[in-house]
């Protein structure tokens, strides 16, 4: 494989309320029924598909694409593109999100709580 042959396709996402429980496709913790929760449809590399995912996952990712600007505009996975240097913010905008991910900024001396140049 290798390469993009062809292009995505997402439809205009939703908000749904949770009918079953899902999996949340940015920290892959549960979904549970009841909760709101964010969708889109779509063809990714053709395959046809659905992505799901806690609501404030969500805006932590469009937050994320929004500080990393344009060459990230193809989209993005929390549990696959967050990196070590943005824990700091994950941590404080979205704490919920950071303990999702398993991300213990505080308790970890080695990590100094010093923000990235693009937190300001
Ligand atoms: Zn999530």
């Amino acid at each position: 494989m290798g390469g993009r042959a062809m292009s995505d396709i997402t439809f205009d996402p939703t908000r749904q309320i949770a009918r079953k429980r899902f999996t949340c496709d940015h920290c892959c913790k549960a979904i549970m029924p009841g909760q709101r929760y964010f969708r889109v449809r779509g063809i990714w590399d053709g395959t046809p598909g659905v992505f799901r995912a806690h609501e404030d996952c969500e805006q932590a990712a469009q937050q994320w694409r929004d500080y990393h600007d344009s060459m990230w505009d193809e989209g993005c996975v929390l549990n696959a593109d967050v990196e070590p240097e943005d824990h700091y913010w994950l941590a404080v905008e979205f704490p919920d999100v950071a303990d999702r991910l398993g991300i213990a900024v505080w308790a970890d001396p080695a990590f100094p709580p010093i923000a990235p140049a693009w937190v300001s």
